[in-house]
């Protein structure tokens, strides 16, 4: 089954005369159990489609669908509540709220999607390799522990559709191949991934590359 719908997609950018063309109709499906790496060079977009498709930004012209529900065109309360019930978006950094512990942001991901269920948060902390950092605060953490922490965050709402924004630019080897391992097994079990990334590594564990260029898919 499609989890994400996004049809012919524009996005464009004015400054003074000029007019940036950050999307110029893209489509795409994200199906459960896919895991879809993207990859384009800076400034061709990606982060502006992610945007789109997480009803962040809204495009200028196309559609985007989650679960059958329409995202685009319609009031920034019907966009958040789709997104908080069924979207988990990570970020390369910023996924924590910082006067928050590891696990009270958990917890606080859990609430906002309605699906609190504090007896899982030891094995989500345990999947990361997170147990003993529990009750720290995010400043105390290395980039690759935020990192991990960031990712148990916005699992902890379990997201029909993940989208990932380079999430392991500014991690060491070993914390990436945990970061992948974790969206994989969580691929399997029914979210539909899209992950934003340089890392080859990651590329080549994923079912499907899409490239973009200039904005427009060339590739996938
Ligand atoms: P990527 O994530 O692939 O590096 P982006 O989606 O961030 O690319 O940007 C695509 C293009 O749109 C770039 O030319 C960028 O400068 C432009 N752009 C993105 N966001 C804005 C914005 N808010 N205002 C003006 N231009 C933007
Ligand atoms: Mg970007």
């Amino acid at each position: 089954m499609s989890m994400l719908e996004a049809t012919e997609l524009y996005r464009f950018f004015h400054s003074g005369d000029d007019e940036v063309v950050a999307l110029r109709g893209v489509g795409l499906t994200l199906d459960a159990r896919e895991f879809t790496a993207l990859r384009g060079p800076s400034g061709s977009g990606k982060s502006t489609l992610l945007a789109c498709l997480a009803g962040i930004d809204e495009p200028d012209g196309g559609m985007v669908s989650v679960l059958g529900e329409r995202m685009t065109r319609r009031p920034e309360s019907a966009r958040a509540r789709l997104r908080a019930r069924h979207l988990g978006i990570l970020m390369q950094s910023g996924n924590l709220f910082d006067h928050l512990t590891v696990r009270a942001n958990i917890h606080l991901q859990m609430v906002i999607s309605g699906r609190a269920r504090p007896d899982e948060i030891d094995s989500l902390l345990g999947s990361l390799d997170l147990s003993g950092l529990a009750d720290v605060l995010p400043a105390h953490l290395s980039g690759g522990e935020a990192a991990r922490a960031g990712l148990a965050a916005v699992l902890a709402a379990k997201p029909a559709i993940l989208l990932c924004d380079e999430p392991t630019a500014e991690v060491d080897a070993a914390t990436e191949q945990l970061i992948i391992d974790c969206l994989i097994e969580n691929c399997r079990s029914g979210t539909a991934v899209l992950i934003v990334t340089h890392s080859p590594a990651l590329a080549a564990r994923a079912d499907r590359i899409i490239d973009i260029r200039d904005g427009g898919i060339v590739h996938g």
